[in-house]
C-alpha cells in the first residue's frame, strides 16, 4: 500500500439539504415568514466521500441521484470538489434525496427527508460495480441506502479482501450475516447503544455494550465520543480496550464530525493499514471540521489536518 495509489470505494447517500432559519418552527397549519434560505449538498455517504477524498485517497463513490434539477446542481458541485462521479448513478423517473430543515432562532430543528434515488440503490447496481469494489483497499458505506445493498456490497468486498467500515448510522438493527463482513465498526455512544440494546451512560456500560457487539463477530469497533474523543475496542484472546485522548477545540458546529471521522479513518486504514495513526488522523480532521460551520464546507483537507495536529 502506498499513499498516493491507495484506494477507497464510499457507497451511500447524496442529499440536498434545504435549509430554512425562521424566528420560530411553524405550528400545523401556520405560515412562517422572515425566513433566511441556504442550500448544500448532504447525505452521509456524500460527506463521507469528500471526507476521504480530501484526505488524499483516490476515492470512488458510488451513489444514486435523480434526473431532476437537483441531480444537475448536485453533480456540479460534486465536480467542483473534484470528487470522482463516474460511478453515481443519474436515474429517471425519481428525485435526488432531499431533507427540508426548519431551523428557528434557539438552533431547534424539524427535518423532512424523502430518500428519493438513495432508494433506489439496489444490490442489482452494487453488482454492476463489483470489480471497483474488488479491487479497492477499503469499502466505507453507511445506513442511508437499503440494508440489502449495504449487505451485497460488504460481502463483495469481503470475499475481495478489501477492507470493510461501517458507519452504522443512522442506527437501525442490522442482519447479524453483516457482521461477518465488517473488520471496522465506528458508532458514535448512541448508536452503540442501539446496536447493543444497552445502555451507554457510564464507563463501565460502554464497555459492557462494546464487548457485546464484539461478541457478535466485530474485530474492530471505534467508538466515537464526541469532545471526550474515541476508543478502540479489539477482539484477540481478551476485549483490549484503547483509548484516545480528544483534541480540544472551540467547537463552533458539530454537523459532519462522524462523517469527517469515517472517511478520514477510511483514507488512512486504506493508505497504511495503520489503525492507531488512522484514528489520530480521523480525530484531528473531526475536531478541526467544529471549528469551522456547515457539513462539506467544513470537512478539512490533508494538509489542514496535518498542519492543525503539529
Ligand atoms: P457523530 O458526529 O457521528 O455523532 P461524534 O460526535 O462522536 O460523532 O464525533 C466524531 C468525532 O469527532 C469524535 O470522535 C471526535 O474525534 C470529533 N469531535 C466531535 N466533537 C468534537 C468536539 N467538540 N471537540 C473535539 N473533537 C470533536
Amino acid at each position: 500500500m502506498n499513499a498516493s495509489s491507495a484506494t477507497v470505494v464510499v457507497l451511500g447517500s447524496t442529499n440536498w439539504d434545504i435549509c430554512m432559519y425562521l424566528p420560530h418552527l411553524p405550528t400545523p397549519g401556520e405560515t412562517v415568514g422572515e425566513g433566511r434560505l441556504k442550500t448544500n449538498l448532504g447525505g452521509k455517504g456524500a460527506n463521507q466521500a469528500v471526507a476521504c477524498h480530501r484526505a488524499g485517497a483516490n476515492t470512488t463513490f458510488i451513489s444514486c441521484i435523480g434526473d431532476d434539477a437537483t441531480g444537475t446542481t448536485v453533480r456540479e458541485e460534486f465536480e467542483a470538489i473534484g470528487l470522482n462521479t463516474s460511478a453515481v448513478a443519474t436515474l429517471s423517473n425519481t428525485t435526488t434525496g432531499t431533507a427540508c430543515i426548519f431551523i428557528d432562532e434557539s438552533a431547534e430543528n424539524c427535518i423532512g427527508l424523502t430518500a428519493g434515488a438513495n432508494g433506489e440503490l439496489t444490490p442489482e447496481l452494487v453488482n454492476q460495480h463489483r470489480d471497483t469494489i474488488s479491487a479497492a483497499d477499503v469499502l466505507l458505506v453507511q445506513l442511508e441506502t437499503p440494508i440489502e445493498s449495504v449487505l451485497a456490497a460488504a460481502k463483495i468486498a469481503h470475499e475481495a479482501k478489501t477492507k470493510v467500515i461501517l458507519n452504522p448510522a443512522p442506527a437501525r438493527s442490522l442482519p447479524d450475516e453483516l457482521f461477518q463482513y465488517v473488520d471496522v465498526l465506528t458508532p458514535n455512544e448512541g448508536e452503540l447503544a442501539q446496536l447493543s440494546g444497552m445502555p451507554t451512560d457510564t464507563e463501565d456500560e460502554l464497555n459492557a455494550a462494546a464487548e457485546a457487539l464484539i461478541h457478535k463477530g466485530v474485530t474492530n469497533l471505534i467508538v466515537t465520543l464526541g469532545k471526550n474523543g474515541a476508543a478502540l475496542f479489539q477482539d484477540q484472546w481478551a476485549v483490549l480496550k484503547q483509548t484516545f485522548a480528544p483534541f480540544v477545540v472551540d467547537a463552533k458546529d458539530t454537523t459532519a464530525a462522524g462523517d469527517t471521522f469515517s472517511g478520514n479513518l477510511a483514507a488512512v486504514i486504506a493508505q497504511t493499514g495503520d489503525y492507531t495513526q488512522a484514528i489520530e488522523t480521523a480525530m484531528a480532521a473531526a475536531a478541526l471540521s467544529v471549528t469551522r460551520e456547515g457539513a462539506i464546507p467544513s470537512i478539512p483537507t490533508r494538509e489542514e489536518t496535518t498542519e492543525f495536529s503539529k
